[in-house]
């Protein structure tokens, strides 16, 4: 039996695969069971920013693997303090938590963020205002936060305590905020909605208006973070910085890995037993984000992104001058979307048919999130694809 029809037989039939099985990774490309060869520019959904089997992750991932791969959360490991420290270094955050996803990540910001004010005696502020077409995960509390009806359909009833508000609009969320709220939570560039990166005063006004609120601003950076959009955090893009921050995806490269970050001061919500999680943090997984870490941080790397990112946004803007059937052009960085007044699902086929990988989301946008190492003839081959199709 292959392994399409095995997986069609055993395992749950709730992802919407496309026909095809692969075998080996390398950089940007893929090898399907028929050795035939693909240019990736899903990167398994903005995780594998370092391309697929980096040597320096591969290597760090087999060290690790060979000498030490879990203990539990009830001792210390050098890989986990590592990373956490690097992680504070390197962002607004004091102290952080581990997870295994990014839905756990989120769960573990929205259980911070209740505590928070609940600690305090502030019991009834327990309410947390997202926005429309945002994506949090799939629990039960990550997806009462998610402002997509798809995603709850059939679930109900949801977790009590989530609003939601119209993205980019400062009034909305103005007139959503009573003494009932304890945080907003939001995508500084929405993935799964659709590829939209706030409004660059929209956003500092939300921050502001937390401040006057005396809220917690909670940014899911779990697809827009870890370089992808040009910055380490795509908050700085902004020049603000959040309360609680969420990671995951590319964290680890491939490896399952999540994380929360917190100011010292949103950090006290937790004490010792207020959360926990078997494998958060193990040896393994921090060893390898730990190397992730080392190599996006760099000031070179993130240019790199950025000029990349740039490039391509270009040619993409060129197909759009030159078909009427591309509406939009979005995003940030490496991070983008193309809004057409197609199906995406065709395009995505027909790509697939001449080697490359994309994917469509909100059944008219096309997604590129291809490894941050994506080279520039790469973009070209991808484009003039593209530009045939239409
Ligand atoms: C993917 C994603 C999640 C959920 O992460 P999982 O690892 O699939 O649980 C949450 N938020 C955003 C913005 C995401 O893109």
């Amino acid at each position: 039996m292959d392994s399409i029809k095995k997986t069609d037989d055993f395992v749950f039939k709730t992802y919407l695969r496309q026909g095809k099985a692969f075998v080996k990774g390398e950089g940007a490309t893929l090898w399907d069971e028929d050795g035939k060869k693909y240019t990736d520019f899903l990167a398994g959904i903005a995780v594998c920013s370092l391309g697929h089997c980096h040597p320096k992750i591969t290597e760090a991932i087999a060290k690790q693997a060979s000498t030490l791969v879990h203990v539990s959360n009830l001792f210390y490991t050098m890989p986990q303090a590592d990373l956490a420290a690097k992680l504070c270094e390197k962002s607004f955050a004091d102290r952080v938590f581990f997870a295994n996803s990014g839905a756990e990540a989120n769960e573990a910001a929205i259980k911070l963020a209740r505590r928070y004010f609940q600690k305090k005696g502030e019991k009834n502020r327990f309410k947390i205002i997202t926005m429309e077409q945002s994506f949090h995960g799939r629990t039960m509390a990550t997806l009462s936060a998610t402002g997509q009806d798809k995603i709850k359909d059939g679930f109900y009833p949801l977790l009590e305590g989530f609003s939601y508000v119209p993205f980019n609009d400062i009034d909305a969320l103005k007139n959503k905020i009573d003494d009932t709220v304890c945080a907003v939570m939001l995508e500084p560039v929405q993935g799964e909605g659709g590829v939209v990166p706030a409004d660059a005063l929209y956003l500092k006004a939300v921050r502001d208006l937390c401040d006057k609120k005396g809220i917690l601003l909670i940014f899911d950076e779990i697809q827009c973070g870890m370089g992808r959009c040009g910055k380490l955090f795509a908050h700085q893009l902004y020049g603000i910085t959040p309360d609680i921050m969420t990671l995951a995806k590319a964290l680890g490269n491939g490896l399952p890995i999540g994380a929360m970050l917190a100011t010292g001061e949103a950090a006290t919500g937790f004490d010792f037993g207020s959360h926990a999680t078997t494998f958060g943090g193990t040896p393994l997984a921090t060893a390898a984000a730990l190397e992730v870490l080392n190599i996006i941080s760099q000031e070179s790397f993130l240019d790199m992104v950025c000029q990349k990112g740039q490039y391509f946004k270009d040619k993409l803007e060129k197909l759009k001058e030159k078909h009427a059937r591309v509406l939009h052009v979005r995003g940030e960085g490496l991070l983008l979307g193309l809004e057409i007044d197609k199906d995406a699902a065709y395009f995505v086929d027909q790509l697939m048919k001449k080697g490359f990988i994309i994917n469509g989301i909100q059944d008219r946008i096309l997604r590129f999130v291809p490894p941050l190492i994506i080279e520039n003839k790469e973009i070209d081959r991808l484009i003039s694809a593209l530009d045939s199709l239409f």
